[in-house]
């Protein structure tokens, strides 16, 4: 059997696609006679635009569009005409959603002229190879593009068999999107390693799939689900991805001095911390919540063949969250290793400073820490299980380390006040030296959360998010079971707090290249000199001596006002409880501790930071610089 593996826009153009090295890795390994063959669709897509428009859209403008829209779904729509055999379909629709939200769409118009060409060509690239199974993995905007150009497959080769799977097409959405469309043959649901095989088997042997758990398939003219199985893959079943076809088509590219290539690599999969306090506007884990890893040091193994292999130093973990055991195996090996890497990662806010410490010198650059707000109300109300104090102290860590951080400022959780932001909106522009949120944003409603499972979390009215108006031509019944955003009347703050809080947030990003904080401790001397250069403040340094040095050194870990009283008196040196209190009053309007409310963390940090020219994110909250981030936008992580 010939089986053709695609991708289609927007994948980033710097990374492979896991799921196609997962695949082809596993069918290699499972069905050793079949020939399997890549469609890197997305890089296509990129060389297509730039000889078409004669340089005028350029790999960025692939960002621009593929990951930085994903909440207007731009991407999707620059396919959607192609998918409705119809130029017009959707633009007024879009015309209109963007003129009232000030959406810039000019790069996505600019796009769409060349989708029917470019999916006209694609079929003839795939068909030239006279595949007998393309299977299509869709996630975030690749829907459309994909359902496209599986339409023209199946016009021109009716015979052939098309097969869906990835995460967009998890639990009621993969039933939707097979039942809405005729051309797919078959998808998958939940994770393939499993049912891919079994289906093929079926192909193979021309008989129904019944028997494949979660399958989507046609039994004449009925669209039948097979009931989806609560097994999940072990982390034995889940293969080390093969990335050769993928370097073939980046090595032989036009687009490729346009990119700097990275290396997706899985370690786990489902969240340890979401099995016990899903986060309530969560739905990352689709329906497998359950945690699996690998091994650390079967980790370790796959990233340094990797390495070898491609020559390629940056890599993209897509775990959700970092397996705690892997400080103890994988984050050691690759410390020990010769490899100069430079690890993507998504962690979880509660890490120590050793653990921090210990992820750069792994050759972690870039984490995700899933900070998503300072107050402890909202972060108790989304059930994230830290404080605001215990983020702050990861932020000032991450300027110790040197680890570019991206987060985002979430509110909108039903229950909370404008009480639980007006203490942390007046420390905002103590903040101002460590990384600053990409911007502050109303949580949406997505699917598989919390909040979406249970309406009575405080989101009972819900629809499907307005963008997908111009995006599918589908009844909103339709809609409701194949998306994955939804709109929602607003919960939590709102008018003035939502405007201040938006405000301090681009205000920290603005003044954030510019400020700095630096503790100085002179050699043999308990004195501490804290060097003060933020932005907003007054330029100076505060010299603290005796107790004083000591609690501000102790509160580098995030104390309670009691638990530094009774530390200081075992010091030897305690100040009386309204000493302290005076002491911590003014040390906050200071700006150098921040308080949540229940515990106080010392601001300043050990080392002049150093400041990464490519920033993480720009102030909406989107991916920033040449390449973007690699799930797509904004995404709540760890
Ligand atoms: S936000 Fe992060 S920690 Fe919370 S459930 Fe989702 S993946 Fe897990």
């Amino acid at each position: 059997m010939r089986i053709h593996l695609v991708t289609m826009p927007w994948q980033p153009i710097e990374l492979p696609s896991l799921q196609v090295g997962l695949l082809h890795a596993l069918l290699d390994r499972t069905r050793p006679d079949d020939e399997v063959r890549e469609f890197h669709g997305s890089l296509r897509w990129a060389e297509f635009l730039l000889e078409r428009s004669k340089g005028a859209l350029r790999p960025g403008d692939h960002v621009a569009v593929g990951s930085e829209s994903i909440f207007d779904g731009l991407g999707d729509w620059v396919f959607s005409g192609v998918l409705y055999n119809d130029p017009e379909w959707g633009v007024a629709q879009l015309k209109e959603y963007a003129a009232r939200r000030g959406t810039d769409i000019s790069t996505a118009t600019a796009m769409r002229v060349h989708a029917a060409e470019f999916i006209e060509e694609s079929a003839d690239a795939i068909l030239d190879e006279a595949p007998d199974v393309v299977g299509f993995t869709t996630t975030f905007m690749q829907n459309v593009s994909s359902l496209a150009l599986a339409a023209e497959l199946k016009r021109r080769r009716p015979g052939l068999t098309v097969v869906f799977g990835g995460s967009n097409c998890d639990g009621p959405m993969g039933h939707a999107l097979h039942r809405n469309h005729r051309f797919v043959d078959h998808v998958v649901r939940g994770e393939g390693e499993y049912a891919l095989p079994a289906l093929l088997t079926h192909i193979d042997a021309g008989t129904a799939p019944a028997d494949v758990p979660g399958l989507c398939w046609w039994d004449g003219q009925e669209s039948r689900a097979n009931e989806e199985s609560r097994r999940t893959v072990a982390p034995a079943d889940i293969p080390s991805p093969d990335y050769d076809l993928w370097q073939q088509a980046v090595d032989a590219s036009p687009v490729a001095e346009y990119v700097h290539p990275k290396l997706v690599v899985e370690g786990a999969r489902g969240c340890w911390w979401g099995e016990k306090h899903h986060c309530t506007f969560c739905g990352l884990n689709g329906s497998a919540m359950t945690f699996r890893a690998k091994p650390g040091n079967r980790l370790w193994d796959e990233v340094d063949r990797l390495v070898r292999r491609h020559r390629i130093l940056d890599i993209v973990t897509v775990d959700n969250i970092i397996d705690m055991a892997y400080f103890k195996d994988f984050l050691p090996l690759a410390a020990e290793s010769r490899w100069d890497l430079r690890m993507h990662y998504e962690v979880k806010s509660n890490l120590t400073a050793e653990q921090l410490e210990l992820l750069a010198r792994a050759g972690s650059v870039h984490i995700q820490p899933g900070i998503e707000s300072l107050s402890n109300r909202a972060l108790d109300l989304m059930d994230k299980g830290v404080s605001g104090s215990r983020n702050i102290r990861t932020l000032r860590e991450c300027e110790n380390h040197s680890l570019t951080c991206s987060w985002n400022y979430l509110y909108g959780f039903p229950g909370e006040t404008d009480q639980d932001y007006a203490s942390v909106i007046d420390q905002m522009p103590a903040l101002v030296h460590l990384q600053p949120p990409g911007g502050a944003h109303r949580i949406q409603l997505e699917r598989f959360s919390p909040n979406f499972a249970n309406p009575a979390l405080g989101f009972p009215q819900r629809r499907p998010a307005e963008m997908y108006r111009h995006v599918y031509d589908l009844p909103e019944d339709q809609l409701a079971d194949l998306v994955y955003l939804f709109d929602t009347p607003p919960a939590g703050i709102g008018g003035g707090t939502e405007a201040r809080l938006k405000a301090a947030a681009r205000d920290w990003y603005t003044g954030h290249p510019a400020s700095t904080l630096v503790l100085e401790q002179p050699t043999g001397d308990e004195t501490l000199l804290v060097h003060d250069r933020r932005h907003g403040w007054p330029r100076r340094t505060h010299r603290l001596t005796g107790w004083h040095a000591a609690a501000l050194r102790h509160l580098e870990a995030g104390r309670t006002r009691s638990a530094l009283h009774r530390l200081l008196t075992a010091d030897g040196d305690p100040p009386t409880g309204a000493e302290l209190d005076a002491w911590l009053r003014e040390t906050v309007a200071l700006g150098l501790l921040f308080d949540d409310g229940r515990s106080y963390v010392s601001l300043p940090t050990w080392h002049v930071p150093v400041r990464s020219v490519e920033r993480a994110q720009a102030p909406d909250g989107t991916a920033g610089g040449a390449s973007g981030t690699p799930d797509n936008g904004e995404k709540a992580a760890g």
